[in-house]
């Protein structure tokens, strides 16, 4: 029997060989997972991993594709994260709330709203699954779930365990956690258990909010007002391909910001810390690549922080373009942008081959 006769024999048959990820990015770039699985279960998600550490192939999960740059074919086993349910818990003042990492983020929010209850009402609209919040410690308006996150349910991809790690071990920062590094691979998070309020307990004094509210602050009035400030500045991926913010906006030390300010006196930042966090949007913009179009891609016209994609199949004039303005604003202000959303494959075939090459 060659290798291959013996992995389709093994083969669940949940397992798909060759599927195009385009429906699973909001980029829709078409790069194809060699294997692929919607896992709506805690024994299919075992099932798949134990296949795949059969015939020694590496796994991928994956959400609602919101923060990806698909950008080659994936190799070994790509899975979809459909894993559904909720409990929730009052005592005293507070409610403990346990989802399941398949469950829609944005509808969460909603569902918390509907209840009355408090905390993560201005991350209302950010697309994807609750299981990615914690990858990337999502945010948005002040406020980022590792504000009300206080364990994440994973399963050790090697051992098949199936633990609850303290929101405190996870090493939560600024759009990163131990899952974006020192664990990536590692987990699959199956469901996450966070602590929000039942007494009003409001965050708005960030991009505006305050000023979209009309009268008596409510919790359905913060929810609205995010929805709105959102929908005019950020593209809805089901109408224009994109992953929301494409860069970080970059921390620099006081001296830094002291020098950039010097000389360039309208520098839109933010103290963070010691530090200072420069808007990465601004700095596009004055780069001059708001609204700017190269191939079937682009810089959206009302937000330079944002990269769409109009026509492309694939992820390459992206690149290109993402490297223009990186040497842009290198150039003008001395600063490196760094990417946010994940890139798949993680390492470039190509870079692989040289590597192997070299060594
Ligand atoms: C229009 C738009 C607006 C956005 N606005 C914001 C914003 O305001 N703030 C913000 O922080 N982000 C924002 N994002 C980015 C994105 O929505 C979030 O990062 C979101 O949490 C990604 O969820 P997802 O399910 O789509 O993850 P995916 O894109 O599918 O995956 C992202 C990463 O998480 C990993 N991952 C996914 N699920 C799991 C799991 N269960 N276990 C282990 N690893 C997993 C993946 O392997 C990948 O590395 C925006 C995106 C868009 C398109």
């Amino acid at each position: 029997m060659t290798d291959d006769s013996l992995e389709t024999f093994l083969q669940p048959l949940f397992i798909q060989k060759n599927v195009s990820l385009a429906p699973y990015n909001t980029f829709r770039f078409e790069h194809k997972a060699q294997y692929f699985a919607e896992i709506d279960s805690l024994d299919l998600l075992t099932e798949a991993l134990r296949w795949a550490k059969h015939i020694d192939i590496p796994v991928t999960v994956i959400g609602g594709g919101s923060n990806l740059l698909i950008s080659d074919e994936v190799l070994g086993l790509v899975l979809v994260n459909r894993l559904m349910g909720k409990t929730a818990e009052v005592s005293g003042d507070s409610v403990l709330l346990q989802v399941s990492s398949g469950e829609n983020w944005h509808q969460l929010v909603a569902y918390t709203v509907e209840h009355q209850w408090y905390g993560i009402e201005n991350l209302a609209l950010i697309p994807g699954t609750v299981g990615a919040a914690p990858v990337q410690n999502i945010g948005a308006y002040g406020v980022e779930v590792k504000d009300v996150l206080t364990r994440v349910q994973v399963l050790d991809v090697m051992s098949e365990a199936l633990e609850w790690l303290t929101a405190e071990s996870c090493g939560f920062a600024y759009r990163d956690s131990h899952f974006k590094g020192l664990w990536q691979g590692r987990y699959i998070i199956t469901a996450v258990e966070m602590q929000l309020h039942c007494l009003p307990s409001y965050s708005l004094n960030y991009g505006g909010l305050k000023q979209q509210i009309q009268g008596e602050v409510t919790l359905a009035k913060v929810f609205d007002a995010v929805c709105a400030v959102r929908q005019s500045k950020l593209p809805d991926p089901a109408k224009l391909a994109n992953a929301g913010s494409f860069f970080k906006n970059p921390i620099v030390n006081a001296e830094q910001h002291e020098e950039l300010k010097r000389r360039f006196p309208n520098l839109v930042s933010f103290p963070f810390g010691e530090a200072f966090k420069l808007a990465a949007g601004w700095l596009i913009d004055q780069s001059g690549w708001k609204g700017v179009i190269h191939k079937g891609v682009g810089v959206y016209d009302k937000q330079a922080l944002v990269l769409v994609n109009y026509s492309e199949h694939k992820a390459d004039a992206l690149l290109e373009l993402e490297s223009k303005i990186k040497q842009s604003v290198l150039d003008k202000y001395g600063v490196f942008l760094e990417r946010e959303p994940v890139k798949l494959p993680a390492v470039d075939a190509m870079a692989s081959i040289v590597e192997g090459g070299i060594q």
